[in-house]
């Protein structure tokens, strides 16, 4: 028999066995706030989502677009827009109103929630845009009632969500997720991490990013208890995890980083409270440092886990987590070990070519780009998801070195280094643009553009900075921007990035951060 796989599925199964149970504690201190709301409750008003789309014509298929910081709300979204049958496209909410119209429309999406602290973001959309503020968007998030359910015949194939990534192109990539796609990652990812229906996860992840790397749906299946932050900060993530008994969360290594911090203000002004049962910690969007993952195991007593993978992967392709056999081993040893990227998850291939590009075959490798036939073969060609990572295997074991893709991770988001260069370019004053990632102990890589102005021009590197947080999302905008006289280029006039990097990777064992 085969059964259709369909992410609805998940809640569906929560309401029945855990119904009474604390779904999601929606961030407190907001206008329309959910509060603590049971699985039957989100399950009622994710079905309520599913018939308010359907009385409004958007039949399957239709996408609905959300541009929100995390909350009770989108957590529905993900069961009540994806699970009947309509596409979800999470939008990352820092983008500016530019860069979110650009995803509504080559989406095609037909209605827009969106937060209230981020309305000018969708300013000028001439689509429909509903405030996530509990009135305008009452309609829509109200339990079922007596209204029919939508009943969709589910397709696994179908598309489930498409997240738009900075790649190697200027303008983002809609990767297409279907339902398989997700439902894998989702079932396989937690295996991986042994999620139980005692966890409580801290949503210190944005929902945005690749569904929030899938965890929603292996929370929710297995009756975890969510909890919404809408904003990273180190100190209330420590109180977060006190007040809800958090087992736990996913993040990239700048979040742990901010965690340690946090607990170090606490040690030092003798208010450290050590948790008492173990956390887990999964980081992935770099390769964290591995005196980080020594002080996460001494000083936290959190589990830290490393995995590795693209919003293409939805996310999961490898996963490191300490083995029995490392029990022995020193703090820092083991630390070592977990500074590599990992195994492959159950169901994952992964080769590296001739180039040292990482390659990967799996069941959530997504299907295709948004409407980009080319590039999606380009992704796929020979039957491998070509990851644009460098790396190479020690056997079994992943280790990513470098990015073949003109990508800088910053704060765990990618910013596109074309998008940046074309940024600086329509500035009058700039002749030549190279933007390179550098590493950093807060960020991972900061972003950092290397100019040659045009002759006689007297623009000064904060005016640029200014000029480029005007034109993009604040987190893409250089955090420096160093003036030159010339940049090194080829023989054929292009930059060779990679020369321009040496001065300040040098010291560095990878070539990311
Ligand atoms: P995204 O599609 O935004 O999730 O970004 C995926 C990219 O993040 C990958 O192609 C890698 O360059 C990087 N990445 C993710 N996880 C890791 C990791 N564990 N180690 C090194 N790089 C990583």
């Amino acid at each position: 028999m085969d059964v259709a796989m369909n992410v609805g599925h998940f809640l569906e199964r929560a309401a029945l066995v855990y119904p009474d149970r604390t779904a999601i504690v929606d961030e407190p201190d907001l206008p329309g706030s959910w509060g603590r709301v049971t699985y039957r409750e989100l399950h009622a008003r994710a079905q309520g989502l599913g018939a308010a789309l359907r009385e409004e014509g958007l039949i399957e298929g239709a996408r609905i677009a959300i541009v929100s910081p995390n909350s009770a709300r989108f957590l529905a979204c993900f069961f009540g827009v994806s699970g009947s049958g309509r596409v979800l496209v999470p939008i990352n909410f820092r983008l500016n109103a530019e860069e979110v119209a650009f995803i509504v429309e080559h989406s095609g999406a037909e209605l827009v929630f969106f937060d209230p602290e981020v309305a000018s973001s969708v300013e000028g959309l001439t689509v429909k845009t509903i405030a996530l503020d509990g009135n305008a968007d009452a309609s829509y998030f109200q339990p079922l009632g007596d209204r029919e359910p939508v009943t969709w015949e589910a397709n696994e194939g179908a598309t489930c969500s498409i997240n738009y990534t900075s790649g190697t192109t200027a303008r983002p990539k809609g990767v297409e997720l279907t339902h398989r796609n997700c439902w894998m990652n989702a079932t396989t990812f937690g295996w991986h991490l042994a999620v139980s229906d005692r966890d409580v996860l801290l949503h210190t992840l944005p929902m945005f990013h690749a569904n929030g790397w899938g965890m929603p749906y292996a929370a929710t299946a297995m009756g975890a208890r969510h909890v919404v932050l809408r904003k990273v900060d180190g100190e209330e993530i420590l109180r977060r995890i006190e007040a809800e008994g958090v087992t736990l969360l996913c993040c990239a290594p700048a979040v742990v980083a901010a965690v340690l911090d946090a607990e170090q203000a606490r040690r030092e002004a003798g208010t450290s409270r050590p948790s008492l049962h173990a956390i887990r910690v999964v980081v992935a969007g770099a390769p964290p440092p591995s005196k980080v993952i020594e002080r996460v195991e001494a000083e936290l007593n959190w589990e830290f886990i490393q995995i590795y993978g693209l919003t293409e992967t939805s996310p999961l392709l490898t996963v490191n987590r300490t083995r029995a056999e490392w029990d022995g081993l020193s703090g820092a040893e083991r630390a070592k070990l977990l500074s590599r990227a990992g195994v492959p998850a159950v169901g994952v291939e992964i080769a590296i070519d001739d180039e040292g590009e990482v390659l990967a075959r799996s069941n959530h490798v997504f299907r295709s780009y948004w409407n980009q036939p080319d590039a999606t073969n380009d992704a796929l060609a020979g039957g491998w998801f070509h990851t644009g990572d460098g790396g190479y295997l020690d056997g079994p074991t992943t280790v990513i070195t470098d990015r073949k893709k003109d990508v800088i991770i910053t704060g765990g988001e990618n910013v596109s280094s074309i998008e940046v260069e074309d940024c600086l370019f329509q500035h009058a004053s700039v002749a030549e643009a190279a933007v390179i990632g550098v590493p950093d102990e807060h960020w991972g890589e900061m972003v950092t553009a290397l100019v040659v102005l045009r002759p006689g021009a007297t623009t000064t590197p904060e005016e640029l900075i200014a000029f480029c947080k005007e034109h993009l999302a604040h987190f893409k905008a250089p955090k420096q921007v160093l003036l030159r006289e010339e940049l090194a280029r080829t023989a054929t006039g292009k930059l060779q990035k990679y020369k321009l990097r040496q001065e300040f990777w040098r010291d560095e064992q990878r070539q990311v951060h």
